[in-house]
C-alpha cells in the first residue's frame, strides 16, 4: 500500500467509522474495536490493494491478537456491501479501493505488471449518458478498465 493517486478526495458527511457504524446498526451488528481499526487502516490513504496487503499491513496487530484474519475478510465485505469499498476482480486477484470519500473514475490496467492508473473523463461520461439514454436506461455508475501495456513495461 504504497503508490499515491492524483484524484482529490471528495467531502464526505461522516467519518469512515461512524458510516460504518451506521450500516452495521441497520444489519443489526455493532461495530467492535477491531471493526474500526481495519476501517481505519483501510481509509488511511487511497490506494488499490488485496487482502494480503491489508492483512501485511495488519501484522503487528494481528500478532498480538488484536485483530483477526477471519475479522479482516469480514470486514472487507461488509464495507463492498455497504458501498464504501469498491471490488473489482482482476487477473483473478480481487482488489479493493475507497468508494466512500473518493471521486469516481476508470482505470488503466497494465497486463504485465498489473499497475492500475486512475482517470477520470468527462467525455466518457457524456458518451455513457448518450448511450444509456439510447436504450433508456436509467444510470447509476458503470466501470471502465482499459487494458494493455503501461509505459514503463513497454521500455523493458
Ligand atoms: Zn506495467
Ligand atoms: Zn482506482
Amino acid at each position: 500500500m504504497s503508490k499515491s493517486f492524483s484524484l482529490r478526495s471528495v467531502e464526505v458527511k461522516l467519518p469512515p467509522t461512524e458510516r460504518f457504524s451506521q450500516f452495521l446498526q441497520s444489519r443489526g451488528k455493532r461495530i467492535t474495536q477491531q471493526r474500526r481499526v481495519i476501517v481505519e487502516t483501510v481509509f488511511s490513504h487511497h490506494d488499490h490493494f488485496d487482502a494480503d496487503e491489508l492483512i501485511d499491513h495488519l501484522q503487528e496487530l494481528i500478532a498480538e491478537r488484536k485483530v483477526s484474519r477471519p475479522t479482516i475478510y469480514r470486514t472487507l465485505a461488509e464495507l463492498v456491501e455497504a458501498d464504501m469499498l469498491r471490488k473489482m476482480v482482476l487477473g483473478g486477484r480481487s482488489v479493493y479501493e475507497h468508494a466512500y470519500g473518493y471521486p469516481s473514475h476508470d482505470h488503466l490496467y497494465c497486463q504485465r505488471c498489473n499497475r492500475l492508473i486512475e482517470f477520470h473523463s468527462d467525455d466518457l461520461e457524456r458518451i455513457r449518458d448518450t448511450v444509456a439514454g439510447q436504450h433508456n436506461f436509467r444510470v447509476i455508475g458503470h466501470r471502465m478498465f482499459i487494458t494493455g501495456v503501461c509505459a514503463e513495461c513497454q521500455e523493458e
